[in-house]
C-alpha cells in the first residue's frame, strides 16, 4: 500500500513510519520539521526505505505528491495543549486549515482514506469517566482541543460528501522514545537543570491515562484494519490512570534522584485548559479485538527510562 504520513518526522509519526515500513508499505513522509526531527527517521532515509518531502501544509507545492496514494495518516499538527492559549490563530491554521488542505489534496487526487490523530481533550471536562466516544456535550476547554474537534468535523463532512473513508483516533497521553513535549519530558529536563528540586504544576493530584507509543501505533493500525463505514472514531488509551506526583517519583527514580524535593504551584490543574481527571473508555476498540497489557504506570516507567537514556 502507498501511504502518506504527514508529521512523520515527529514523535508518534516516526513510530508509525517504523511499523508501516516493517509491514512493507511504500511510505512518503511529509513534514515541515516545525517540531519534528529528521533524526527520528534517519535510518529509513539513509537506507532508502521511505520517500521524504520537507513541506509546510500551509504552503503549496506538495499536493501533487498525493497522486496514487491510497491512505493518508494525517498527524501533522501543533500538539501543544498548554501553549495553544498563547497563539490561538496559529493553532487554528496549523490544525484546522492544514487539515482542510490535506482533505482537498485527497479529493483532487482521489485518495480514498484518511487516518486522523485526535485527542482526549475534545471531551473537555467530561462528567463521565472513563469517557466513551459518544459522550456529549463536546465542550473543549483549550484552543488545541477546539481545533482538533473542528478538524474531526471537517473530516466527517468530507467522508460523507466525497465518498472517502475516515478513521479518527482520540488519544490519551501518548509517551515514549523521541517525545518532545509533555509531563515526562518536562520533569526530566527540569531535573537535569536542577537535580535538587522539581517544580510540579498544580497540586500533583491530577490523574490521567498514559500509553506507551508502541501500543498506541499497534492499536491504531489494528482498528484501521477492523473499522468499516465512511467514518469511524475510536479512543486509544490504557485502562487505568496515574497521578502527577507518582509520575514525578518515577522520573526522579529513573534519573537516580531519590531525594529530590517536590514544589507544587498549587490548584487542581497544571495550566489553563488542563483537566484534573482524564481516562478514556476503550471498550469500542476492545470490541475489535485490541487490548493492551501495558498500563499507565508501566508506560510512564518505559517512557522515563527511554527519555533519560536520550538526554542524560
Ligand atoms: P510532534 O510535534 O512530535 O509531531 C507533529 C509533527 O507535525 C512534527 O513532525 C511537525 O514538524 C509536523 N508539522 C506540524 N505542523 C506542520 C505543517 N504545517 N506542515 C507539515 N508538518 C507539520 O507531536 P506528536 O506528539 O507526535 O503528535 C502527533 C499527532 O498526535 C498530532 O496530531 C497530535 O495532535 C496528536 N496527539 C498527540 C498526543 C500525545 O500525547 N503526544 C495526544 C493526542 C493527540
Amino acid at each position: 500500500m502507498f501511504s502518506i504520513v504527514t508529521g512523520g518526522a515527529g514523535f508518534i509519526g516516526s513510530h508509525l513510519v517504523d511499523t508501516l515500513v516493517e509491514q512493507g508499505d511504500r511510505v512518503l513522509v511529509l513534514d515541515s520539521l516545525r517540531t519534528g526531527d529528521l533524526a527520528n527517521i534517519r535510518g529509513h532515509l539513509d537506507a532508502g526505505r521511505i520517500d521524504y518531502l520537507q513541506a509546510d501544509l500551509l504552503e503549496d507545492g506538495w499536493q501533487e505528491r498525493f497522486e496514487g496514494a491510497e491512505r493518508v495518516y494525517h498527524l501533522a499538527a501543533d500538539p501543544d495543549v498548554r501553549g495553544s492559549a498563547a497563539t490561538p490563530a496559529d493553532v487554528y491554521e496549523n490544525n484546522v486549515t492544514a487539515t482542510i488542505r490535506v482533505l482537498e489534496a485527497m479529493r483532487v487526487h482521489g485518495v480514498g482514506e484518511i487516518v486522523f490523530t485526535s485527542t482526549s481533550t475534545v471531551y473537555g471536562e467530561a462528567s463521565v469517566i472513563p469517557t466513551p466516544e459518544d459522550y456529549s456535550p463536546m465542550e473543549p476547554i483549550s484552543v488545541y482541543a477546539a481545533s482538533k474537534l473542528a478538524a474531526e468535523a471537517m473530516i466527517s463532512s468530507y467522508a460523507h460528501t466525497y465518498g472517502m473513508k475516515a478513521r479518527v483516533f482520540r488519544f490519551a497521553n501518548i509517551i515514549g522514545e523521541r517525545s518532545n513535549h509533555g509531563v515526562i519530558w518536562d520533569f526530566a529536563h527540569k531535573l537535569k537543570e536542577n537535580p535538587a528540586e522539581l517544580e510540579i504544576l498544580g497540586d500533583g493530584k491530577q490523574i490521567k491515562s498514559y500509553l506507551i507509543v508502541s501500543e498506541c501505533v499497534a492499536a491504531l493500525l489494528h482498528a484501521v484494519r477492523a473499522a468499516d463505514g465512511p467514518f469511524a472514531c475510536f479512543n486509544i488509551g490504557s485502562e487505568d490512570w496515574i497521578d502527577v506526583t507518582a509520575i514525578a517519583r518515577i522520573v526522579a527514580d529513573e534519573m537516580g534522584l531519590p531525594d529530590v524535593r517536590f514544589r507544587y504551584t498549587g490548584g487542581d490543574r497544571g495550566w489553563v485548559g488542563d483537566v484534573p481527571r482524564m481516562q478514556l473508555a476503550v471498550e469500542k476498540i476492545g470490541a475489535t479485538g485490541w487490548h493492551t497489557t501495558v498500563g499507565s504506570e508501566e508506560s510512564v516507567r518505559q517512557a522515563a527510562r527511554a527519555l533519560v537514556r536520550e538526554i542524560c
